[in-house]
């Protein structure tokens, strides 16, 4: 049963955008307690990116592939911090591993994630439990990878998605192995770190547009 397409990613980008800009104070203000709080101003300026030449993008595109591929490269390019090629990656590498495809089913979507997920641990070299995006995205990913089959898919994304956000609350007892956050030691302690907080609301997106 296919559950996406190319509009469905198209609009996903909008929603994530329009996230962005809501979201943008508060996970500044979680950066601001842990890193330099940009991290909310690095996501929006990223989107804003990608929104604005979303119709474009979407007109000159032929597969999911190249439409998720050239938005991870308005990421790279238009953020400056630690988040930008992370995210960049997740979107090049998500679309890459549906090469040609303009519609998928619910366990290629999850092979689309893990190869995202994938991507950003290739890069930032982070592991679960180093206060980072990946306290989120890892036991999401893990619970999609032993449930994409399963006909309810709604309800295996709505739990994954739960499970993310329960990852992003794990961050605030520990210490940052990886990133800024590593220089403050023990005074990251009782603090969430934002990349954790931003992953699991950005891929509620793709929840939330599943519903539709
Ligand atoms: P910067 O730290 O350069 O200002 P941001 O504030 O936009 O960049 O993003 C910070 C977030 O990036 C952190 O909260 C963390 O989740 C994530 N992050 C930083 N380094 C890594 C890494 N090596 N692996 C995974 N995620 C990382
Ligand atoms: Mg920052
Ligand atoms: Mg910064």
């Amino acid at each position: 049963e296919v559950i996406a397409n190319k509009t469905f990613f198209k609009n996903s980008l909008i929603k994530m955008a329009e996230l962005s800009e809501e979201q943008r104070d508060y996970w500044t203000s979680l950066d601001s307690n842990i890193g330099d709080g940009d991290h909310g101003i690095n996501l929006s300026i990223g989107f804003r990116g990608i929104s604005k030449e979303i119709e474009e993008l979407d007109q000159t595109t032929e597969d999911i592939h190249s439409l998720l591929k050239k938005s991870g490269m308005i990421l790279l390019s238009k953020v400056g911090g630690a988040s930008g090629p992370l995210y960049g990656s997740f979107f090049i590498k998500m679309g890459k591993e549906v090469e040609g495809k303009t519609e998928v089913t619910f366990p290629e979507f999850v092979e689309m994630l893990q190869s995202g997920i994938d991507a950003i641990q290739a890069r930032g070299k982070a592991e679960l439990q180093d206060k980072t995006m990946l306290d989120a995205l890892l036991p999401g990913i893990e619970y999609l990878q032993a449930h994409k089959n399963e006909e309810d898919y709604l309800t295996v994304m709505e739990k994954a998605i739960q499970m993310m956000q329960e990852g992003a609350e794990s961050t605030i007892p520990l210490i940052a192995k990886k990133g800024r956050a590593m220089r403050l030691g023990e005074r990251a302690i009782g603090h969430k770190d934002p990349g954790a907080e931003s992953s699991w609301m950005l891929l509620n997106v793709f929840y939330e547009e599943m519903k539709k």
